[in-house]
């Protein structure tokens, strides 16, 4: 099967979302962008095209699913109840990158939430995707598009030759505004706890309440047959082929200086060494061999799937990153970032 391919970059074209919707109605799978990475969308409601998701992705059966919704009654159709803090958060951060879990309804099959008595909810905000929720009339299950353990996509160029074939229909709506997956969050009581940190970040959620916890799992590894929160924290994950070390410290100089170091020995055994670098930091690095991950931290999020794709084409041995400090949208790299070098970090 050859996927249907149409390029909505420059405008948006109603009719082909309208047949990419058709395929959810039939069942089928249709990549998609959202303003966080690309979907790999099936009908939520129907298990043999949820499971279609599972087989194309490779993915772990008991690593549920989120659940794209376009409205408030999509929403109540699938989930038990909205509590207090949820519809506060849901009045603030929706649509956008903000996943929440709610007790689910028994409309939705099994397999969309790996059999757990919870599903996870998000409302996106790009436009591609709220019309093609909304014209399917279905809340639409969607991973990240990419092959199970791989960085997510954030451009179709990059996702196009694991994936195509796998799906009916690829919408492509260019470069995603964030680059990194939604906050995943779930209410306990008083409590928000951030089970997967986003681009809506604590200091954002605090607003909302003074209780916000980070689950271990965000920075911590998580044991051989340990009981998570998020089964997704389990997996290999946002990996490129190529090694990976992320080095961090507070003083710059002290993590450049680290940088320097870990390069010259690499050198000195041959290895080719590429250093993912901000702006800032690029002329005071040694190698010749480094690239750009942008100015800001939001930069940074946009670009860094991107690049650990581009660099696994180039025969690299080693992809040395700089890490960032652990606030705002920081959280969210740092967790990404650990998992895509395997644990591999230095924290000085
Ligand atoms: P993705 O593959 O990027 O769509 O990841 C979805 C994330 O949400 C994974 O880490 C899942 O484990 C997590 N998730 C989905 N549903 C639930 C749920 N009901 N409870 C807790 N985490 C969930
Ligand atoms: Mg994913």
């Amino acid at each position: 099967m050859i996927s249907k391919y149409s390029n909505q970059k420059n405008e948006i074209k109603e009719n082909e979302i309208k047949e990419a919707a058709e395929e959810i109605k039939n069942g089928k799978l249709v990549l998609f962008p959202t303003e966080t990475v690309y979907g790999i969308g099936a009908n939520a409601l129907n298990a043999d095209a949820v499971k279609s998701i599972f087989v194309a992705k490779g993915r772990a059966q008991d690593n549920p699913l989120i659940v794209h919704v376009s409205s408030i009654e999509m929403l109540k159709k699938i989930v038990k109840e909205i509590g207090d803090i949820e519809k506060k958060l849901i009045e603030t951060f929706w649509p956008g990158p903000l996943t929440i879990i709610f007790k689910r309804n028994e409309i939705l099959p099994n397999v969309v939430t790996a059999n757990l008595d919870t599903v996870a909810v998000r409302m996106p905000n790009n436009i591609i995707a709220k019309k093609l929720i909304e014209y399917s009339e279905l809340p639409i299950a969607a991973p990240s598009a990419n092959i199970s353990g791989r960085p997510s996509g954030t451009k179709v160029e990059d996702i196009i030759e694991e994936l195509d074939g796998k799906v009916s229909y690829i919408l492509d709506g260019g470069f995603v505004d964030i680059g990194l997956e939604s906050t995943v969050v779930k209410i306990e009581g008083e409590n928000i706890n951030i089970l997967r940190p986003g681009k809506i970040t604590k200091e954002q959620l605090e607003q909302i309440s003074k209780q916000v916890k980070i689950d271990k799992n965000v920075l911590g590894k998580v044991e051989k047959n340990e009981v998570v929160a998020s089964p997704g924290m389990k997996y290999k994950h946002y990996a490129p082929k190529t090694e990976c070390m992320m080095v961090y410290s507070e003083n710059q100089n002290k993590m450049i200086n680290k940088i320097n170091e870990i390069v010259k020995q690499q050198k000195a055994e041959n290895k080719k060494v590429l250093i993912l670098c901000r702006n800032q930091n690029f002329d005071k690095y040694i190698s010749n061999l480094k690239w750009n991950i942008g100015k800001t931290l939001e930069d940074m999020a946009k670009n860094i799937f991107t690049l650990l794709r581009k660099a696994d084409k180039e025969n690299i041995d080693l992809i040395i990153i700089e890490g960032v400090e652990n606030k705002g949208i920081g959280l969210a790299i740092t967790n990404r970032l650990i998992r895509s070098c395997a644990y591999n970090y230095i924290v000085l």
